[in-house]
């Protein structure tokens, strides 16, 4: 599916989206319109946030605004610049289903919460979870759960697997697998290492499969009566939920993906004055998280999240609160290695962010000189909180402080929350005496892993 479009109506050639693009697929000759290359493009967005070429209904006339906002199956309250690099907008899909007599429930990425307040003018990076709960519930969604939740069961999982490769003489280096972007650039340029990807599925793909087999039960519901709307940061996850194989439920498992943008135009076709509204909570049990969750929206953070658990793993102790903070892992250079002892064990773990930078490290694997057990990659510049589905920032001048600003919140919120590891949370607690029995056990891999291309798997 084609998920990023450059409008060559629109499109000045000026070739700034290319310099941002992390794997070379924007051609075309200077000051003429520019072409993805579909096969390479990941769908990171970054050129949809770096493109400054618009149309806007002041200077270009309504007749020809309204039909490139029909093109981009934008709202009709929509009346902001459009630019020339685009995705294609599914709230269309949404506004169809709120009035339906499906059983709606939403979900978002911990990134949201530290960016959809600056569409409401407020300042870069306000942490507003409570009023993101609080606006979702005003929309009309039967449950608002949060993806918060998965990405504490992806902790579980993937920790687990993590420990059976160390121990167990599996494939290492094991590489994370919540960024959809860096999953098609592995699956597309180097398919014959997807061995070293886990196999657990992203948060917003096991959210999927819980809320509609788990959360049916739960709320004594029909699956096919489920309709799951997941906001995200990032563009990449519309392409993520449409793959073939994302059915594990028996249904679509999640129905579609919308970025932070497009929940801020849901907000204000609803009249939803945002900056007002309370702070209330996520629906219990599948929107409850850890600290450990909310830091997968930075670089670095689902490895720190990873090591939290992987530690009680491990060892069978609790980190105490002065440990869990582990700051080796923190920081947003393109590629850190850090070695992390673990009990008797000394874990060397790898974070990499920005696609741009991952050259060397295949290389690397390619030469089986890779010396680490665990490494994050993040496809956008600074992991999630710089998505390409994130707010707009059209002045450059705002980037660092923007991306700044999401980073602080989210470890603040980290802090602040009563529980900071993934498998203290309560809700994934009952989740697995109630319904999955055992992280990596055969529910589990039916549900919540799947297969690569290249890795012998059934793609
Ligand atoms: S898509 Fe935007 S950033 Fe890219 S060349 Fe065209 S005008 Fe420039
Ligand atoms: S979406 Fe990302 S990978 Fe695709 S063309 Fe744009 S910058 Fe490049």
């Amino acid at each position: 599916m084609t998920v990023i479009t450059i409008d060559k109506d629109i499109c000045t050639g000026c070739q700034e989206c290319a310099k941002v693009c992390p794997v070379y697929a924007i051609e075309g000759n200077p000051h003429e319109p520019q072409k993805i290359i579909e096969e390479r493009c990941v769908n990171c967005g970054q050129c949809v946030q770096k493109c400054k070429s618009y149309i806007s209904l002041v200077d270009h006339g309504a007749e020809l605004y309204a039909q490139k906002r029909a093109e981009r199956r934008l709202p009709e309250t929509v009346t902001e610049p459009l630019f020339a690099a685009y995705n294609v907008c599914h709230l269309d899909e949404v506004i169809a289903a709120l009035k339906s007599s499906k059983f709606t429930m939403i979900m978002a990425a911990p990134a949201v919460r530290v960016a959809i307040a600056e569409e409401f003018g407020m300042p870069l990076g306000s942490l507003t979870p409570g009023k993101m709960a609080a606006a979702m519930r005003r929309i009309g969604f039967k449950r608002v759960y949060d993806t918060n939740w998965s990405a504490d069961l992806t902790i579980m999982e993937e920790g687990t697997e993590l420990v059976k490769r160390v121990t167990g003489g599996g494939v290492l280096p094991m590489f994370t697998s919540c960024c959809p972007a860096w999953i098609k650039y592995m699956e597309d340029q180097h398919p014959n290492l997807t061995k070293h990807l886990s196999t657990c599925r992203s948060p917003q793909q096991m959210s999927g499969p819980m809320y509609k087999t788990y959360g049916a039960q739960l709320n004594k519901v029909d699956p096919k009566d489920i309709y799951l709307v997941s906001v995200m940061p990032c563009t990449a996850k519309q392409f993520e939920c449409s793959r073939p194989e994302m059915n594990s439920s028996g249904q679509r498992d999640v129905d579609v993906a919308i970025t932070t943008r497009e929940l801020a135009y849901l907000i204000k076709l609803f009249g939803i004055d945002f900056a007002a509204l309370p702070d209330e909570e996520f629906d219990l049990p599948l929107g409850d998280y850890t600290g450990a969750a909310t830091i997968f929206g930075v670089t670095g953070g689902v490895m720190e999240a990873a090591l939290r658990t992987g530690y009680t793993l491990i060892t069978g102790k609790e980190l105490g609160p002065k440990d869990v903070d582990i700051q080796p892992v923190r920081g947003t250079e393109g590629f850190r290695t850090a070695d992390i002892k673990v009990g008797d064990l000394t874990l060397k773990v790898g974070i990499l962010t920005y696609l741009k930078n991952i050259d060397p490290v295949i290389e690397k694997l390619e030469a089986g000189t890779l010396d680490l057990h665990f490494v994050e990659v993040m496809s956008c510049p600074e992991g999630c909180v710089s998505g390409g589905g994130q707010p707009k920032l059209v002045l450059d001048a705002y980037v660092p402080e923007a991306y700044k600003n999401r980073r602080e919140a989210t470890f603040v919120h980290d802090k602040d929350l009563p529980k900071r590891k993934s498998h203290e949370n309560p809700a994934i607690k009952k989740t697995y005496d109630e319904f999955l029995k055992e992280p990596c056990g055969e529910k589990s891999h039916h549900l919540l892993h799947t297969t690569y291309k290249g890795s012998g798997g059934h793609h």
